[in-house]
């Protein structure tokens, strides 16, 4: 048995059933994908989008031989994604976890309205101290998905119940939950507490959606992505529902 598949079948055992692995193949070759998927792993990611191309493009090339095989792949995008890379990503991902600006949504919006599509993603919250990472903060989230309650806030009136903001804004993407990277220390007091803000600001949007809030998301609402290599065990502890695991299946990135 070769190591990729062996640690796949050992995440398999040790993960909770209700969490979904998502084995992260970036800079890994195919052949390394394959030995995954032979081991009954399903669900990929990968964050450069000519890479994640490639790599099903030659997936399809193998298969083409032996049809079905490779077709039930299911790919996650996982890193920055440029507005003039969409159509590279959107038409092959289930969902793009790492939406990191309203800019991104907006162009993803636009593009499943071209598109006749509808893209799942999540919002990424910085949540790590390292400032060079990417995402929303907790203000920019909040205000994205409830922008009735922004504006209660904000003028100190209450238009939330005028219903000025039925139907929602970009249609064309669902928003399914938050992603986050915690900081890279072998801290695990700081770890914590990064993964706890998720938590937290993905509570307090719950708690607001319930009270008529935040019109951006609806009950399929319900994924935290977090956890990786070093730090999975933790997430698990602390609830996340996806973890994204790349270096202990895959070994180190060259
Ligand atoms: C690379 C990457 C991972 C996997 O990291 P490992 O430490 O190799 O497990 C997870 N999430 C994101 C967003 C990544 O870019």
């Amino acid at each position: 048995m070769s190591a990729i598949s062996d640690t796949i079948l050992r995440l398999k055992d040790e993960l909770p059933s209700d969490v979904e692995l998502v084995a992260v193949s970036k800079f890994h070759p195919v052949d390394a994908i394959v030995e995954a998927y032979d081991a009954g792993q399903r669900l990929f990611g990968e964050s450069r989008p000519q890479e994640l191309h490639a790599k099903i493009l030659s997936l399809q090339e193998m298969a083409s031989g032996s049809p079905g095989s490779f077709s039930d792949i299911e790919w996650h995008f996982i890193g920055h994604l440029q507005t003039n890379k969409l159509k590279l990503v959107l038409p092959y991902v289930s969902l793009v976890e790492s939406v990191d600006s309203l800019h991104l949504l907006q162009a993803i919006d636009r593009w499943g309205e071209a598109n006749d599509r509808i893209t799942d993603v999540l919002l990424e919250y910085h949540i790590a101290s390292e400032s060079s990472k990417q995402g929303f903060s907790r203000e920019e989230i909040l205000s994205l998905l409830c922008p009735d309650l922004q504006d209660t806030i904000c003028s100190g009136s209450t238009v939330a119940a005028s219903g000025q903001y039925e139907g929602r804004r970009y249609p064309h993407v669902r928003i399914r939950g938050l992603m986050g990277m915690a900081t890279f220390t072998g801290d695990e007091a700081v770890v914590r507490a990064d993964f706890a803000r998720l938590m937290s600001l993905y509570d307090e949007i719950i708690a607001l959606r319930d009270a008529g809030h935040c019109h951006e998301v609806g009950e399929d609402f319900n994924i935290r992505s977090f956890g990786m290599t070093h730090d999975y065990r933790i997430a698990v502890s602390m609830g996340a529902d996806m973890v994204r695991i790349g270096t202990l299946i895959f070994g180190e990135r060259a």
